[in-house]
């Protein structure tokens, strides 16, 4: 069969009217419950990463965030402090009881995430689709698929095919912003994107205000849209010294911006994070 409109997905809303809820380590995206990842877009460090997941839980997040393997633009970036910076993720997810979610760009590399709770797969690899037939066959640890910034919602359902086809069932979309003409932001959040993905599939679908705009500014506002369009949860950017992060420090919120950020979104979800 051929992939057309009449192709019956796994991923399609119809063949599976209610939404799948997807258990994260204990925090649980979709069927109505709504989830806040925060956390720093690298570990820097094992202080770093421990002392944000501290303030986070304590502003109100309930799982972590933290790059160790990085996808950077520029070959002379920071690239992540790799296999160590996944031991000082589970050392910061040992002190707080955050569930972790980290990024993986290699299969090679699997073993190393074996106590991580969600593995993000990133913009730059959503289409990797040797990776995404490989992650399936290993594991059926939930997996946090972005969108890729050229790709259309199409192109994000049927990444997410190869993971359900694969034998993973443990799928959350994320938007994360989209390359257009704009160059005001960083990218362009598509929060449509939301519902018409909840049209086209029973799969949680959260939002990365913190990519999509590129400005701690515009994360807020970003995020309490994405709650009132429907969105299933939120993945944020945050550093106590954001002038001093080693990657995105201009998207990322301080502690105190992100508790700010957290109490607007319970005030449009006052459910959000139970
Ligand atoms: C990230 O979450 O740090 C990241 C690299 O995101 P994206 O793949 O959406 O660019
Ligand atoms: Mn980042």
């Amino acid at each position: 069969m051929g992939n057309s409109d009449k192709t019956m997905n796994l991923y399609d809303r119809a063949g599976h009217p209610a939404p799948t809820a997807v258990d994260c380590g204990g925090a649980v995206f979709g069927g109505g419950e709504f989830q806040i990842i925060a956390g720093p877009c690298s570990v820097e460090s094992e202080d770093q990463v421990i002392r944000i997941a501290k303030a986070v839980k304590a502003a109100g997040a309930t799982l972590l965030r933290g790059g160790a393997f990085k996808p950077r633009t520029s070959p002379r970036s920071f690239q992540g402090l790799g296999a160590e910076g996944i031991r000082y993720l589970l050392e910061a997810k040992r002190e707080t009881g955050l569930p972790v979610v980290t990024e993986l760009m290699n299969i090679n590399n699997i073993e190393l995430f074996n106590d991580v709770d969600v593995i993000q797969i990133g913009a730059r690899n959503m289409q990797n689709f040797d990776l995404l037939k490989e992650l399936a066959a290993h594991t059926k640890k939930p997996v946090l698929l972005k969108r890729g910034f050229a790709a259309t919602l199409g192109e994000l359902l049927m990444s997410a095919e190869y993971l359900l086809e694969g034998g993973n069932p443990n799928v959350v979309l994320c938007e994360r912003g989209i390359r257009t003409f704009s160059r005001d932001t960083r990218n362009t959040p598509d929060l449509v994107a939301v519902p018409v993905l909840h049209e086209r599939t029973h799969l949680p679908v959260i939002v990365d205000p913190s990519h999509a705009t590129g400005a701690a500014r515009l994360v807020k506002p970003v995020a309490c849209a994405a709650a009132a369009i429907g969105a299933d949860g939120l993945i944020v950017e945050v550093h106590d010294d954001p002038a001093h992060a080693l990657c995105d420090g201009d998207q990322s919120l301080t502690p105190g911006q992100f508790g700010e950020m957290v109490r607007a979104v319970k005030s449009i979800l006052p459910n959000a994070c139970k």
